[in-house]
């Protein structure tokens, strides 16, 4: 499949003429073929236009035209075939089994979300019934469904080219509600983009869905990102990459005439808490774990532990020796991007030259774009005291907070920001302990774990990939699981309509079979009647 470097708007193909980048080579910073032309305020006016003009349709579309929809992309992923693979290896500097991995993901989430469209929940259908001869007065008739918000732009990720880009999770849930998307595409990953964004343009074709469901528009700057999100037809954001770009695009968004929500996932530091039964047991294996969860994709996870709490004591300090050897012996893993492994060194740098930071090891070298994983020490005074240690270096560099007692430990804790994750490695023995964090911990985090690392995020129902600011900006919301629709869904209240002018999901007689809430008792496939 050959890569043009053209936005797509639409169903066309268009070259942007503002400006022109092209995709790196992870391992090498060589510059890859095509150029991609940055896309142009008019490109972005007909995108805009045509996602407007898809949403009424869109969006009242069958719910099973929409299920076979994202299982089309799906298909169109996988019918890409290597090209993908080999392109995405090339941009990313990600090994092929985590490529692969990551597309059935992808695919996966897609597939997620064609089964939440099936079962109808999230339509939320409530219905409360008249009573014209309630006393003193009768009540109306109301029935509420959740609708789609309207067009969303998409930032992907660069660290999850596949299951956080083009067709990622973002997507994903936003097509499900029955959003039209037009996405940003990433620098860094501009060929998988490509090739991802016209599978997706292929299956809007194969399923007579309206041209403007989904557009994707490639930027040589911030300026297009920027006016996709200030454009009034744009209703929502989602998000994932840094806290000052997604910060910059809250403003934005909150600074229009009608602001809309930002959903971003910035920065989070994951902590783990090492409780001092867990530590003593099997503090040598808990270690081991924590060197292969801090340089998992070279640390570029969200989830990345960059934050080790425990008690003071000989068990820390054998942890501290078994994490440091195991670092030792883990080869080093090529970044995404040169700019992110500068980033990565200089925050490396940041930390070893602070007086109260001290040096434990440092992993293996590598070549020239590689992260070399790093581990440091201080104490919780120090920790305390400098804002600047909580902030998240990018990359497999992880700080151990040696606290006096868990009473030090909590107020660590408390005095930090918002988090995707916390795990706690906890023993029988420290129940009690968990017992008095675990209030802290529900303030702090999106995800509680025990005995286990952030690292790994399951596609399902139950799960919450988000938090309180600065995990992201919207912390009642998750980007990962079916919850993830939610985020794209309003609440609609009908009061009186006559039952040809209802949405068919709030109809008499149950048309869609859907589970609905009867005077606040759910019903399953029942009508009124019954
Ligand atoms: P990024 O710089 O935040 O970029 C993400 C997206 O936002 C890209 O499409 C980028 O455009 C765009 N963008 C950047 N600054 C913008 C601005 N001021 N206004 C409008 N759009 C803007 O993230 P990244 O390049 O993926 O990684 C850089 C850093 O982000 C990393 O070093 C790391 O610290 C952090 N990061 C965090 C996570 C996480 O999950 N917590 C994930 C990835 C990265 P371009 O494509 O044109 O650059």
């Amino acid at each position: 499949m050959t890569l043009t470097g053209q936005s797509l708007i639409g169903a066309a193909s268009v070259r942007g003429t503002n400006g022109a980048f092209h995709g790196v080579d992870a391992r090498t910073g060589e510059a890859l073929e095509p150029a991609f032309g940055g896309a142009t305020q008019d490109d972005l006016e007909r995108a805009c236009a045509l996602a407007e003009s898809a949403f009424d349709a869109y969006r009242e579309t069958r719910l099973e035209t929409r299920a076979a929809f994202l299982e089309t992309i799906g298909e169109q992923i996988n019918a890409i075939g290597d090209a993908l693979i080999e392109r995405c290896m090339a941009e990313t500097g990600l090994p092929r089994a985590r490529i692969e991995g990551e597309r059935g993901r992808t695919i996966g989430q897609l597939k997620l979300f064609a089964s939440v469209l099936r079962n109808g929940d999230f339509i939320d259908a409530r219905i409360d019934p008249a009573q014209p001869e309630r006393k003193p007065l009768p009540r109306v008739d109301l029935r509420l469904r959740n609708i789609a918000l309207g067009p969303v732009a998409v930032f992907g990720a660069s660290n999850f080219p596949l299951a956080f880009s083009v067709a990622g999770g973002d997507t994903a849930s936003a097509l499900a509600a029955g959003c039209p998307v037009i996405v940003k595409a990433h620098s860094a990953h501009p060929g998988t983009s490509e090739l991802v964004g016209r599978a997706i343009q292929r299956a809007v074709l194969a399923c007579g869905l309206p041209e403007g469901v989904f557009s994707m528009l490639f930027d040589s700057g911030v300026a297009i990102g920027q006016a996709l999100v200030a454009d009034h037809r744009v209703k929502a954001v989602g998000f994932t990459g840094s806290r000052a770009a997604g910060v910059a695009l809250m403003k934005i968004a909150n600074a229009r005439p009608e602001p809309v929500p930002v959903y971003a996932e910035m920065s989070s530091i994951n902590p783990v808490v090492l409780l001092p039964g867990a530590l003593a047991a099997r503090g040598a294996a808990i270690a081991q774990q924590f060197a292969a969860s801090l340089t998992l994709g070279a640390g570029q996870f969200c989830t990345n532990p960059g934050l080790v709490l425990a008690v003071q004591g000989e068990p820390l300090r054998a942890f501290e020796q078994a994490a440091g050897a195991a670092l030792g012996n883990i080869g080093a893993a090529t970044m995404l991007t040169p700019g992110i492994h500068a980033n990565y060194r200089r925050g490396v740098e940041r930390l070893a030259a602070n007086p109260n930071v001290e040096r434990l090891a440092r992993g293996t070298e590598g070549g020239r774009f590689d992260a070399q994983a790093a581990l440091f020490a201080t104490t919780a005074e120090a920790f305390l005291a400098d804002p600047a240690l909580r902030d998240e270096v990018f990359g497999p560099a992880s700080l151990i907070v040696r606290c006096k007692d868990l009473a030090e430990l909590h107020g660590v804790l408390k005095a930090l920001e918002g988090q995707l994750t916390v795990a706690l490695h906890l023993a029988s023995a420290d129940h009690e302990a968990c017992r008095m964090l675990l209030p802290t911990l529900e303030r702090k985090a999106g995800r509680i774990l025990a005995n286990g690392f952030g690292t790994g995020v399951e596609v399902a129902h139950a799960m919450v990939h988000g938090g309180p600011f600065p995990a992201t900006t919207d912390a009642r919301t998750t980007s990962v699981g079916s919850r993830a629709i939610e985020r794209f869904l309003r609440p609609v209240s009908y009061q009186d309509l006559p039952d040809g002018l209802l949405p068919v999901a709030l109809r008499e007689g149950n048309p869609l079979g859907l589970t609905r809430r009867v005077e606040g008792v759910i019903h399953r496939e029942e009508s009124l009647d019954d």
